[in-house]
């Protein structure tokens, strides 16, 4: 039992102690875990991330290429009906251009983000995993929900992983917040992605209007089903152009929780240290990091495009150049005693 178990802590205690073992849990166990004040949760999921992970840090370099979306997600400042965003789109060069510099810099991992921007068919993407896997990095793709066949063509010319959050499993909330968009398609889309052997990241967005404790624990839940190897926890921002404007901004806490309960759960996955962590809460990272993360994405679009691509507002480093976000991350991972890896950072490293 840990030194600060007491009898107020009893039963927290008791199911730390046994997810730690297990890394599993009932609904109604992850309830609890979800409802405590995070103390003990923190510290378990730091034990096992040093356990599993050790003390390295993977850096990815994050791309955002285009922040044109034809969704409408209530949540998103990309979503197709803000007229009040600046679009973008970046070329295969200026893509490749930003891609160099983070491989320059001795990045292992490209991720390219986009919105649902149709513009970029399969053939472009194509292209682009082709000539970044010339250098010897893996690829993330971020681009939404796509056909089997499309998924199939990037995995086979080299995409090594995919990001796709399913943001919530209340089915009845994914219909409100997701117009035209379908719930089952995007299940669908994530196992499609197992089966073709992606390395498949997923996560939810936390602080949703009507979004209950219960919900969240079947979103942890509904990462171990598909044995999700990354998960990425985003807090919700509420973005002044979108219909969720008003909702609550207090998100920071329980995104941390989830996290920190996924972790424990799911000991060997990578999990993300959220840039919108450090946006609503000052080293938001750092503690995200000391909470179970082990990966920090690091922007490499250029500060001219990254403050476009505002899926929510006061987004950190929007006015940073790469080479500067680049050395302050690294000074802030060093500073609280981790390494920099110097892998490509696959949940299984052979
Ligand atoms: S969350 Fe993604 S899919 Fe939805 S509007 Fe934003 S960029 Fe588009």
């Amino acid at each position: 039992m840990n030194e600060s178990c007491n009898d107020k802590h009893f039963s927290l205690c008791n199911i730390l102690q046994k997810a730690e073992q297990e890394h599993k849990l009932s609904k109604n166990e992850i309830v609890e875990l979800l409802k405590s004040d995070g103390g003990l949760l923190y510290k378990s999921a730091d034990r096992t991330r040093k356990q599993y992970k050790d003390d390295f840090v993977h850096l990815r370099g994050l791309i955002e290429f285009s922040n044109i979306c034809r969704c409408n997600c209530f949540y998103c400042g990309l979503r197709a009906e803000n007229s009040l965003i600046d679009r973008y789109r970046l070329t295969e060069n200026e893509i490749l251009d930003c891609a160099n510099i983070a491989i320059d810099a001795g990045y292992k991992t490209i991720v390219l983000q986009s919105g649902e921007d149709m513009f970029w068919d399969s053939n472009k993407i194509c292209s682009l995993i082709k000539k970044i896997k010339q250098k010897d990095v893996a690829i993330t793709l971020s681009i939404g929900e796509r056909s089997y066949e499309e998924y199939k063509k990037f995995k086979d010319i080299g995409a090594d992983r995919f990001l796709l959050r399913i943001e919530t499993t209340d089915k009845n909330l994914y219909k409100q917040l997701h117009p035209n968009m379908s719930f089952e398609n995007r299940v669908q889309c994530l196992w499609n992605l197992k089966k073709l052997g992606y390395e498949t990241g997923t996560g939810c967005l936390v602080g949703l209007p009507n979004q209950t404790i219960e919900s969240l624990a079947n979103d942890i839940l509904f990462f171990k089903e598909l044995d999700a190897d990354m998960v990425g926890i985003g807090p919700l921002i509420p973005h002044p152009n979108t219909p969720l404007k008003d909702a609550n901004k207090d998100n920071f806490d329980m995104a941390l929780k989830v996290m920190a309960t996924v972790r424990i759960l799911m000991p060997d996955i990578n999990i993300p240290a959220t840039t919108a962590m450090e946006s609503i809460r000052e080293n938001g990272r750092i503690i995200a990091l000391n909470s179970g993360a082990n990966v920090v994405m690091p922007n490499f679009t250029e500060s001219e495009y990254r403050k476009k691509y505002e899926i929510y507002p006061n987004k950190i480093c929007i006015n940073d150049s790469p080479k500067k976000c680049m050395n302050c991350i690294k000074l802030k991972i060093e500073s609280i005693g981790r390494k920099i890896s110097e892998t490509k950072g696959y949940r299984k490293e052979s």
